[in-house]
């Protein structure tokens, strides 16, 4: 209908974001980079944390040896044993745990133990004591890298304290407190023999680990449960820090809270009512555009609107739908894989899923265009994120003097040519800017590396595709904090 359709057109306008969004985002994305680099007596806003994580430099794939890995970031715990054979190789062994509803709001400590005796589970298996032993140093301590996907600063590559909870998570006796010494002590208290070396954020994890295999990685970016990026930066530029020598050092972005003040967002209603229904009020409000824990919910506010209305499914909702996070961002992805004359696969969601039984064409097909909208929408901005941190490199940090073409603002020309600046000499692989990428909204969601793709570009310049690589970066976590824990047991 008339009405249908005028509703339609303007939630695509909402959602929509054009070339130059894109570019102003940008603008204000870096410049919230470097008042989060900015000493911390400043005035300035900080919505970008720019945690300092004490991880100078980056392995080159010649890295050996067998090192624990935790990785603790959403519903899962996962417990690996990783050994790095050189030459860009390792084996991996794991398990996973389930982190219990319980136990995320349960106190630190019953959330530690529970993780100490995962562990011990763990290493307790024969097979893995065998692949200890021959791989072992002269102790039987094991070093452990702990991936720990919450916001933390850090005063050392083994000591943090946990910001803030997000994603879910909200166990009291934890906020200000030591991540590493809450684990170490439950270890201790559990006897497991293993000595916690490094605390990792994910995204410095994912950096390290596809760095591993990709040299030449200068971001690593979740786009799972939640989003966060990790880059490296120069000493000098981190002036929370005091540093004299000039090297790189991994800085942690926490790029889910850009832009909380709302200045330059460009939010909507749906946005604002599932802020305010989440359990981090007023902050993340970038993840809640992008991540899937909330793309759904999102998708769900929009539904629910246009059903009051009475502009889809002729104004009867389900008290599934009802029901606030009942609708799945996986949902969405398979409503937009379907592209089929009936949408049948559609309307099974509706029905099987949401207990929505009335369903016309009509509304699937305005259902599959939320979803379109809202999908969409999250690939660009995290482009923004993505191009941003780029830029930071090219214009003040570790990429400048690369000679990259690629567009420092909207004015910028690029060279059209690989020849410029002597790009088309030596390994063409040093002209490349990797990106490893882990979460299942990248990796799954139809077309978001797509419109992330197409938005870089919009953003970069035309050169772009040749440029910046974007990679799925396979166990980034495990593989990475191992990393991390022998970059801290070699530095010792
Ligand atoms: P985590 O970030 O917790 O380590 P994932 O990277 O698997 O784990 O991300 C989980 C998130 O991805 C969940 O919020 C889920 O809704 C979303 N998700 C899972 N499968 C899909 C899919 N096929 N399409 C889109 N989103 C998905």
């Amino acid at each position: 209908s008339e009405r249908q359709y005028k509703a339609i057109a303007s939630l695509t306008e909402e959602f929509t974001l054009s070339t130059a969004a894109l570019e102003e985002l940008t603008v204000e994305f870096i410049k919230q980079m470097n008042d989060g680099l900015a000493p911390p007596t400043s005035k300035s806003r900080k919505d970008l944390a720019m945690i300092p994580t004490y991880v100078f430099g980056r392995p080159d794939g010649h890295e050996r040896g067998s090192y624990l890995a935790l990785d603790l970031g959403g519903t899962n715990l996962r417990v690996c044993l990783i050994t790095l054979k050189g030459n860009h190789e390792l084996e991996s062994h794991q398990k996973a745990f389930k982190v219990s509803e319980y136990l995320q709001h349960a106190d630190v400590s019953q959330l530690m133990d529970f993780i100490a005796v995962s562990i011990k589970q763990f290493i307790n298996t024969q097979h893995i004591n065998a692949k200890i032993v021959e791989h072992s140093t002269n102790s039987d301590t094991l070093e452990l890298g702990f991936t720990f996907s919450f916001p933390v600063t850090q005063t050392a590559i083994d000591a943090g304290r946990l910001l803030r909870w997000t994603k879910g998570f909200n166990c009291p006796g934890a906020v200000g407190n030591d991540i590493v010494q809450l684990l170490q002590a439950a270890l201790d208290r559990n006897s497991v023999n293993v000595h916690v070396a490094a605390l990792v954020n994910d995204t410095v994890g994912t950096l390290l680990a596809h760095s591993y295999k990709n040299p030449n990685t200068f971001i690593g970016a979740i786009f799972g449960t939640g989003t966060n990026g990790a880059y490296v930066e120069d000493t000098k530029n981190i002036q929370a820090l005091p540093c004299s020598q000039e090297q790189e050092m991994i800085i942690n972005i926490e790029w889910g809270n850009f832009d909380k003040e709302k200045t330059i967002l460009p939010v909507t209603i749906y946005d604002n009512k599932l802020d305010r229904e989440s359990i981090n009020p007023g902050v993340h409000v970038f993840e809640k555009m992008i991540s899937g824990m909330y793309l759904g919910e999102i998708t769900r506010n929009i539904l629910l609107h246009l059903i009051d209305q009475r502009l889809l499914f002729d104004g009867t909702s389900s008290p599934k739908l009802n029901k606030a996070w009942s609708f799945e961002t996986e949902y969405m992805s398979k409503m937009e894989l379907d592209s089929s004359a009936t949408l049948i696969p559609i309307a099974q969601i509706l029905e099987q899923r949401l207990d929505v039984q009335i369903n016309t064409q009509v509304d699937r097909e305005i259902v599959k265009h939320v979803c379109k909208l809202v999908g969409t929408r999250a690939a660009r901005l995290s482009a923004v994120a993505t191009a941003a941190v780029i830029r930071q490199g090219l214009q003040s940090g570790r990429l400048r003097d690369h000679g990259f073409p690629l567009k420092l603002n909207a004015q910028d020309e690029v060279s059209e040519t690989l020849t410029a600046n002597g790009l088309s000499d030596g390994n063409v692989t040093d002209h490349v800017i990797n990106v490893g990428i882990d979460g299942s909204v990248y990796e799954h969601y139809p077309n978001f590396e797509k419109h992330m793709k197409s938005a870089l570009t919009e953003i970069l310049g035309s050169r772009t595709g040749d440029i910046v690589s974007l990679g799925i970066a396979r166990d980034g976590s495990g593989v990475g904090a191992a990393l991390a824990a022998l970059i801290a047991t070699k530095n010792t």
